[in-house]
């Protein structure tokens, strides 16, 4: 046995608790710190039991020697702790200042999507009680107009009628913007009563025939066996809508035909007003129910209109819990199905 420094042979260890503790165990090796009995120095112990012969080889390294690697590169790894808990540090600090630019930016866009709602909701509100202060000049205007019209000059019947149809024109945008702004600050309500279904839809498509036949076009109505007796609903309301498409397929169309089909499809109505004309471009259909959209440039434009029939149509049938939609093929022409619910 050599301890430590001290080179010499046959040292008695027989009390060292590295014996007992080997005598202990039931594995022929292990590892254990104790203090040397030969020299007094604290050491990590490691053993091994030779099994065939009465013979321990033990190895004990004192602890500055154990440890002289960790401590050589101690600094090393302090500085790498310290580093990477900087860099942590730093982009804790980073994310937590774009979050909170990101929550003040939220923030103010809340504020301002509550003002912008608020004054889009005073401006409906505004222009829904304006309604009679809008109509009432336009009808006197009219009713001037209309009595002008039996004049005697020709001239005066001639500028007549042009006043009569430009106030009537101005009265139609007036009404759309009207009925638009009650919609979006709920004070449209729908009168529903049970309405015969089959006399609404004949009288709504008879009121176009003559524009039709000017316009040489065929207009049918084509109603499914099926249909209920009555439909529960707000009878001016289903017609303005679907005269709305109805004087659209008949001005966007210059041969062919219009139809209006109306069938059941499960617990819904479907109204179709389809016709063979110009149709939409495929990018154009999605903005078509858009306020204001008009496939025709306002420079280009052919065609009166003043972009809000369609707006209207989806407000309306979307209060009457239904749904439209459309579909095209530039050249051939244009479908639009309204689903209203049956009960
Ligand atoms: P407008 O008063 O211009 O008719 P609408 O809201 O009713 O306004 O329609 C929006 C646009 O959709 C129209 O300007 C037209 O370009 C297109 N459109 C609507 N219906 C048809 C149709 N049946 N055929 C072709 N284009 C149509």
């Amino acid at each position: 046995m050599q301890a430590g420094d001290d080179k010499t042979v046959g040292q008695n260890v027989s009390k060292s608790p590295l014996l007992k503790y080997a005598a202990a165990q039931n594995r022929p090796d292990g590892s254990l710190r104790f203090t040397a009995v030969a020299d007094g120095k604290p050491r990590f112990y490691s053993y091994r039991v030779l099994a065939e012969y009465p013979l321990l080889v033990t190895v004990g390294v004192q602890d500055d020697a154990a440890l002289a690697d960790y401590r050589e590169r101690r600094l090393g790894y302090m500085i790498f702790a310290g580093a990477t808990s900087l860099m942590v540090l730093l982009f804790g600090a980073i994310a937590i200042r774009l979050l909170n630019g990101q929550f003040h930016i939220m923030q103010a866009l809340r504020e301002s999507q509550v003002r912008a709602d608020s004054a889009n909701r005073m401006k409906s509100e505004f222009l829904a009680s304006m309604s009679h202060e809008l109509r009432t000049p336009l009808n006197g205007i009219m009713g001037y107009a209309e009595l002008l019209q039996e004049s005697s000059s020709e001239e005066n019947r001639e500028f007549a009628g042009i006043v009569l149809e430009s106030s009537q024109h101005l009265l139609e945008l007036v009404d759309s913007i009207l009925d638009l702004a009650k919609i979006e600050s709920g004070k449209l309500e729908l009168q529903r009563t049970p309405e015969p279904l089959v006399p609404l839809l004949e009288k709504i498509v008879r009121d176009h025939d003559p524009s039709a036949a000017q316009k040489g076009l065929t207009l049918t109505l084509d109603l499914a066996p099926d249909l209920p007796d009555t439909l529960l609903c707000d009878s001016t309301r289903v017609a303005q809508l679907l005269n709305n498409l109805l004087s659209n397929a008949i001005k966007f169309t210059d041969n062919g035909e219009i139809a209006l089909c109306a069938r059941r499809a499960g617990r819904m109505l479907e109204i179709a007003v389809s016709d063979s004309g110009c149709g939409i471009p495929d990018d154009m259909l999605p903005h078509i129910f858009e306020r204001f959209r008009q496939v025709e440039s306002f420079l280009t434009r052919r065609h009166q209109g003043t972009g809000l029939g369609l707006a209207l149509v989806k407000d309306l049938v979307g209060l009457m819990g239904g749904d439209v939609r459309a579909s095209s093929e530039v050249g051939k022409g244009s479908e639009f199905v309204v689903s209203l619910p049956l009960d």
